[in-house]
């Protein structure tokens, strides 16, 4: 007999019952695990039906455009890049969706002429609406593209979410400040039509400083114009404003001592227009001396706090205005894998321009990286290499849609020459087959950028000025244009209001019977 919290049992049956009873538990026990893992599974659905709903509601996409039976080609950034690829692209039988932060195409090799003064930016920039009017089946919208979910295939911009099937990344580079960032706050970059303007608001605001101080050498700080970086956007500048000191500045500023400006051009390394023959390079360093600007080599630039530069020979400066043209860093977009990442983020991609690791989704021009065996560090980040690649894509995104994959193209730069004006008939360019340099090399640059320039209109724009310019030794464009603070301040804020519609105020109908 076994006694048990009061009960007497037999002990066969309590054998018996012991069975059945470890059998129930085990029974309860895969119930209950049963009913746990459907719970479990219910509350996943439900928390995925959630986070789906949740996503659904935030997930808004850009409206206003339809979904037709063609194919959506997005193409990010209006640079040389993109647009030569949307014009490749016209009437053939796509969906283009072209997206930029801007409203218009921008001419960057002219930059220089507006923050000197020689052009208005209207003058090197295209309405984007325009270049669209009368083509079907073409949609441009305002954004920011911020981005990429190949998964999905789409984008995230700062306007919505974007279906594509296949998309073009062509988001050019930016100013690189390699990290340093006391210079990024307070030096002057130029890869816009608003820096550009910033820079000749700053010269010109900088010349009426130096009027009101008490002594020359503390007006020469505001006079001095530091431009760290040899490349061409550096000696384009520096020339164009050794010559408004020559020709301009004395004629607007008679009671400045003009003898205390400097203009300074840094160059790291031991000579400058590196991209050129080392012809080239010498002789336009001769040019910018005979215009007076001070070509430092081998030097370059610690610090700068907006008043004092500090350089790698120990001396140092002091200048309100430093311009930096050091170098440029493809401009980022999210959601890309790491293998993706080039140097100084540049995007690598194949001979085809795909991005690497990604069926539909290409970079091309400034912000692409494409190895090749002449260019085993990828090409030079100039207007021929994007528009040239944006042609070649054209080509190949027509032979996919026909289904010709074995025919698409791998693209191979021809290098059509380089140029570089430092001023008046003085000029480089190294072509194929020919060098040439001073007035020649000068017409050739006027004439190929007249050629390259977007519009009828800008081409004359430019030719007018170009020549009111060279014949009156004068620019016309010295305005120190201002915003109004409180008005960008306000705008941010969303200010709104019912707008009544004109019935409801009968005695503006009663004035007008
Ligand atoms: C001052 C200066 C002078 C130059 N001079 C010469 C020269 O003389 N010769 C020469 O061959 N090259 C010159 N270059 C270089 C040449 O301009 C570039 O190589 C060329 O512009 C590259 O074209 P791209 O289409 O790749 O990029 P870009 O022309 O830079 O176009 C990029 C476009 O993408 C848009 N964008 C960027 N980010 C986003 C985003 N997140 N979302 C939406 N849109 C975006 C921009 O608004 C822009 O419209 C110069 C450059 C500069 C800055």
């Amino acid at each position: 007999m076994i006694r048990r919290k009061g009960t007497i049992w037999n002990k066969s049956l309590s054998g018996r019952r012991r069975k059945e009873n470890r059998h129930n538990v085990n029974l309860h026990l895969v119930c209950w695990n049963v009913k746990t893992f459907f719970l479990g599974v219910r509350i996943w659905w439900i928390s995925r039906l959630l986070f789906h709903m949740k996503n659904m509601e935030k997930k808004n996409y850009i409206p206003n455009i339809p979904e037709i039976d063609k194919q959506r080609i997005v193409i990010v950034g209006s640079g040389f890049a993109g647009l030569k690829l949307v014009r490749g692209l016209l009437g053939k039988n796509f969906q283009i969706v072209l997206l930029d932060k801007n409203n218009f195409h921008q001419f960057q090799p002219l930059l220089y002429q507006v923050a000197t003064a020689g052009l208005e930016p209207s003058a090197i920039s295209f309405p984007l609406r325009k270049i669209l009017q009368k083509e079907k089946n073409i949609h441009f919208r305002i954004a920011d593209v911020k981005e990429v979910n190949a998964e999905d295939k789409e984008i995230e911009t700062d306007v919505g979410y974007l279906k594509y099937d296949y998309l073009v990344l062509a988001m050019g580079a930016s100013t690189n400040f390699f990290g340093q960032e006391n210079i990024e706050r307070s030096a002057l970059s130029m890869k816009s039509a608003a820096d550009a303007i910033l820079i000749r608001n700053t010269i010109l605001e900088n010349f009426e400083l130096a009027l009101l101080q008490e002594s020359a050498d503390k007006a020469a700080q505001y006079l001095n114009i530091i431009l760290v970086g040899g490349g061409p956007t550096g000696v384009e500048l520096a020339g164009a404003l050794a010559e408004m000191k020559k020709y301009i500045f004395p004629k607007d500023y008679p009671e400045l001592d003009l003898s205390k400006m400097r203009i300074v051009l840094y160059q790291s390394s031991g000579s400058i227009l590196p991209g050129m023959t080392s012809t080239a390079s010498g002789r336009a360093t001769k040019y910018l001396k005979q215009l007076g600007v001070e070509v430092i080599l081998n030097t370059r630039v610690l610090d700068y706090d907006g008043g004092c530069m500090k350089l790698s020979d120990g001396s140092t400066i002091s200048s309100k205005t430093v311009i930096w043209a050091a170098g440029v860093e493809a401009n980022h977009i999210g959601g890309l894998s790491v293998e993706t990442q080039g140097p100084k983020g540049r995007i690598l991609v194949d001979r085809q321009n795909r991005i690497k690791g990604y069926d539909d989704i290409f970079a091309i021009g400034d912000l692409c990286l494409m190895e090749t065996p002449k260019y085993s560090k990828g090409h030079p980040q100039v207007a021929q290499v994007a528009i040239q690649q944006a042609k070649n894509l054209s080509g190949n995104l027509k032979r996919i849609q026909q289904g010709d994959t074995p025919g698409l193209r791998i693209y191979e730069y021809k290098d059509k020459g380089s140029l570089a004006t430092i001023g008046r008939n003085l000029a480089v360019a190294d072509l194929p087959f020919v060098k040439l340099r001073g007035f020649l090399a000068w017409m050739l640059w006027s004439f190929v950028h007249l050629f390259m320039i977007v519009g009828v209109k800008n081409r004359i724009l430019i030719f007018m000025n170009w020549s009111w310019n060279y014949f009156t030794y004068d620019q016309s464009l010295r305005l120190l244009i201002r915003h109004k603070p409180s008005i960008v301040k306000r705008s941010k804020q969303e200010l709104f209001c019912e707008t009544e519609p004109l019935e409801v105020h009968p005695e503006v109908n009663m004035e007008h019977k």
